[in-house]
């Protein structure tokens, strides 16, 4: 579920004109909607009601103060991956108690400023990284809660460079090496056993991979619980989203995949709870989930506006304002966003409603679409947010709308070509709201300094 549709042939977020945000805020821009947000958190919170449980945003997914904010003020914890993550919670006002702090790779900086600041846990990926937390909390004189990171050897069916859960992956311990490894945590005077934690990959799109994950640490949980009394099983993050329709070439299929700009989740979240409540509840344990995706991927949208339509020999491109650095997910991911006309292309007379069949094959003639590549100002050729991809008409000036862009989206773009980072701006209801401004090309050079020599 999510708030994008168009309404009187103008693509609105919730009750907002896209058209009059980007008017504003120029492009490219990242527009975000808190009702779809708020929605999806709300909805999850409400299948796991039969659980103990503490949903933990993957910060890293959407780390806009903004949004931390508005989960943090919904109930969420947060699951944080590095000290500049903690940061910006602090920021927000997100209560660190809730913060899970995860990542193979922490500093000493991060685990001091973690535990002055009291998070919930260090998920901890192996004995090195375990024995230093030791070494600095005995500095310290405090206790540090951790819990384990298992690594259960599954497969999510994802890209591999989401999958974290599998034997070669660089995350977590072994579950057959975990046990001796928590009791060398048992033995550590600084340390203190808060729980187990594991998280398969991401962009999952069935309850099969999140069922035998369960199923393989179970008797571990039961085993920990036992022995060392741990409060806690995170299942990590994951759940998948929904960024492709089935895409049929034709006009009137155009209207069918692209008219109602409205997707669900992969599998719902009734087929995700049916997965992994009944096993989770016999185990009467507190439950931690760790969605980053899920909450965020289908609330926003990358705004960017066509610059230039080429024409060569072999092929016809859009290049609009938003690049690979904007958006790099097709380049690194090889993923699929629908991309559709803030102008609805074929408008039909049923205003907020989805064209009847009838109307569609009577507009047949009109709904004549294109194959086209869709490709950012970079200068790199995989520089594309998409390849032949059928496409009503495109002219200069056209406002697009990419899809499903509110997950590592932003988040991972960067200044490559000197491009100024994007605006980013928050819908909800009626109202629009800034709550990043675009970078200027004074914010490229600040911080750079001469040489001392
Ligand atoms: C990235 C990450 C998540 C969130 O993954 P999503 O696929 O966005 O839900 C959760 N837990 C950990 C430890 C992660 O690294």
């Amino acid at each position: 579920m999510h708030f994008f549709r168009y309404r009187d042939g103008k693509l609105h977020c919730e009750d907002v004109d896209l058209a009059r945000v980007a008017d504003e805020f120029g492009t490219p821009l990242y527009v975000y909607s808190a009702g779809t947000i708020l929605d999806h958190y709300t909805r999850l919170d409400a299948a796991l009601a039969p659980l103990d449980h503490l949903i933990c945003y993957a910060v890293k997914a959407n780390s806009n103060r903004a949004i931390l904010k508005l989960l943090g003020d919904a109930g969420a914890g947060f699951d944080i991956v590095s000290g500049g993550e903690l940061y910006r919670v602090i920021a927000a006002g997100g209560d660190v108690g809730k913060c899970t702090f995860a990542g193979v790779g922490k500093s000493r900086e991060e685990m001091e400023f973690a535990l002055e600041r009291g998070v919930y846990s260090f998920n901890v990926e192996s004995e090195a990284e375990l024995e230093y937390i030791d070494r600095i909390a005995s500095t310290k004189n405090l206790r540090a809660p951790i819990a384990l990171r298992a690594n259960p050897d599954v497969d999510p069916h994802t890209h591999a460079y989401v999958s974290t859960g599998s034997r070669e992956n660089k995350f977590g311990i072994a579950l057959g090496e975990l046990p001796s490894v928590y009791e060398r945590a048992a033995k550590m005077r600084n340390i203190e056993i808060v729980g187990v934690q594991m998280h398969i990959g991401s962009q999952i799109t069935e309850a099969g991979p999140f069922a035998s994950a369960i199923s393989k640490v179970t008797p571990l949980v039961r085993e920990l619980k036992s022995k060392y009394g741990i409060m806690f099983f995170s299942i990590g993050g994951g759940m998948g989203i929904v960024y492709r329709r089935a895409l049929e070439s034709g006009s009137g299929k155009w209207w069918h995949n692209h008219g109602p700009a409205c997707a669900g989740s992969a599998f719902s979240v009734r087929d995700y709870a049916d997965a992994i409540v009944p096993p989770l509840r016999e185990l009467g344990i507190r439950v931690l989930v760790e969605p980053g995706r899920f909450l965020v991927g289908n609330a926003g949208v990358l705004l960017t506006r066509v610059r230039y339509i080429k024409q060569t020999a072999e092929k016809k491109f859009a290049i609009v304002d938003a690049g690979m650095n904007d958006l790099i997910r097709p380049a690194l991911y090889q993923s699929y966003h629908e991309i559709v006309p803030v102008k609805e292309p074929w408008p039909v007379a049923e205003t907020d409603s989805f064209p009847s069949s009838k109307s569609r094959s009577m507009n047949k003639n009109m709904n004549k679409t294109e194959k086209i590549d869709i490709v950012g100002p970079v200068c790199e050729s995989g520089d594309f947010f998409v390849l032949d991809r059928e496409m009503p008409k495109l002219h200069e000036g056209d406002l697009l709308a990419i899809m499903s862009a509110g997950a590592y989206g932003f988040m991972m773009a960067s200044n490559y070509n000197s491009r100024p980072l994007a605006a980013e701006a928050l819908v909800r209801g009626d109202k629009f709201s800034l709550i990043r401004k675009r970078q200027t090309w004074e914010d490229l050079v600040r911080g750079e300094v001469e040489a001392e020599w």
